[in-house]
């Protein structure tokens, strides 16, 4: 049965859900409340990434939080707040950072990374998708024998559980980028990884969801739901009720708290990460993370990405100046020849990920309402998630065996 469905918010995780829901025949609205033109999905790195297959909460990642805690220039950030939803997240995702959480989810996020991947090349290939996608792989740069032998640990790991990665000495790094100049000792390269420029993929797929028949509704705020027993009737925006049969919250780190109006405590924190666009020529054409930096190099259509930092601090979008110049000076400890201007630097912007509290995003529908569905939660993943969400979701909408397991990302799971 065709059903008509109200998606709350309109970010990759919407958007996708939005183009599958349309292809099945359902009548879809997204709502939204900004401009449709800013946030974590338009200024991310760009990663298509199958390649990182270890979450957020792994062991290490608590240790490193604290050691960074007063350093304003660190790539990971963790402000203390007495705030009971902040303490609740920080206390689950303290206790998920275990190895055996790791190797349990490795596989789950290979699967629907290579999902989305494909799906991803399954949408280029039609009408109006053309904008810039490459796939060349992804360097793990290394400058220190400590870090390069976490690497090469993480790539073991990779290979393991079937994903295609080499390990690089120097020599075999200038091969890779014969005309790049690099200070590193070695690296990982993973060439099962693309890369995209994202601000031109979500245009193709706004205007595409819109000839398709879908609604964006743009700088409508929902702020709150109205119910009939276990179902949700309608949302309450700053402008109207709008009624549906289905909803999708989809309102990437604000989830935690729409999904509480819905009666869901979903374990959501923001996690808020940074991007300067370089515009010189770079001659960088392989996408690198700077390893000891945290620091992820795009090439992307026209200028050089630089993005990076964690920083788990609130919904607020407030941009450290420190930060942005450690990025810059960290990129030009690599790459001598990456050049930014003060320009570039003022230009730099943020985005909030979601963060789940134990790295895996919530897919699927909520325990408190029988029609409210869950995409949230994908935290440095979600780019390259999308499709594979947006088609889980729409699967689950249509009442059709799903593509993947999806017991994993359940929304109602406990710590
Ligand atoms: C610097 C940086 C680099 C990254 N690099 C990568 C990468 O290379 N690869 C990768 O896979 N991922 C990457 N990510 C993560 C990725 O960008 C996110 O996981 C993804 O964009 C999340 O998409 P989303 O649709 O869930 O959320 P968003 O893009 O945040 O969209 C949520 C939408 O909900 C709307 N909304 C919120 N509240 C309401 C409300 N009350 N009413 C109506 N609308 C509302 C917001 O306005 C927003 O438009 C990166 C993130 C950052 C910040």
């Amino acid at each position: 049965m065709n059903k008509e469905v109200l998606i709350i918010g309109g970010g990759i995780i919407g958007l996708s859900t939005a183009y599958y829901l349309n292809k099945e025949g359902h009548r879809v609205t997204i709502v939204d409340r900004s401009d449709l033109d800013s946030g974590a999905s338009y200024i991310n790195a760009g990663y298509l990434c199958p390649s990182h297959i270890v979450p957020l909460s792994a062991p290490g990642v608590v240790k490193k939080g604290l050691k960074w805690m007063f350093n304003p220039s660190s790539p990971l950030f963790i402000k203390p707040r007495l705030d009971l939803d902040f303490l609740r997240w920080a206390w689950s995702f303290q206790a998920s950072c275990k190895s055996a959480h790791v190797a349990a989810a490795a596989p789950v996020i290979r699967d629907i990374s290579l999902l989305s991947q494909a799906l991803y090349n399954e949408i280029r290939q039609h009408e109006g998708f053309d904008s810039h996608y490459e796939k060349k792989g992804l360097l793990m740069l290394c400058q220190t024998p400590e870090m390069l032998e976490e690497e090469l640990k993480a790539a073991a790991l990779a290979k393991r559980i079937g994903l295609d990665v080499e390990a690089l000495d120097i020599k075999a790094l200038k091969k890779v980028v014969p005309t790049t100049q690099v200070n590193a000792i070695g690296a990982t390269y993973y060439p099962c990884d693309a890369h995209s420029t994202p601000h031109e993929f979500m245009q193709e797929m706004k205007s595409n969801l819109t000839k398709a028949g879908v609604q964006l509704l743009c700088n409508e705020k929902v702020v709150d739901f109205q119910y009939v027993g276990k179902r949700i009737r309608s949302v309450v925006t700053d402008k109207r009720h709008i009624k549906a049969d289905a909803f999708v919250l989809s309102a990437g780190a604000w989830t935690g708290q729409l999904a509480a109006k819905a009666g869901l405590r979903l374990l959501v924190q923001a996690g808020k990460g940074y991007r300067i666009n370089a515009k010189n020529s770079s001659g960088i054409s392989i996408p690198a993370i700077l390893a000891e930096a945290k620091v992820a190099i795009t090439p992307m259509n026209g200028f050089t990405a630089i993005s990076g930092t964690m920083e788990i601090s609130g919904l607020n979008q407030k941009i450290h100046r420190q930060r942005i110049h450690a990025m810059a000076d960290a990129a030009r400890r690599y790459y001598p020849e990456l050049v930014l201007s003060a320009a570039d630097k003022a230009g730099a912007t943020v985005g909030l990920r979601s963060l789940s509290f134990d790295g895996l995003p919530y897919i699927g529908t909520s325990s408190t309402y029988q029609n409210l569905i869950i995409a949230a939660g994908h935290a440095m993943m979600g780019w390259t998630m999308g499709p594979a969400t947006g088609k889980l979701v729409s699967e689950i909408i249509s009442e059709r065996k799903t593509s993947l397991d999806i017991r994993p990302f359940d929304p109602n799971r406990k710590p």
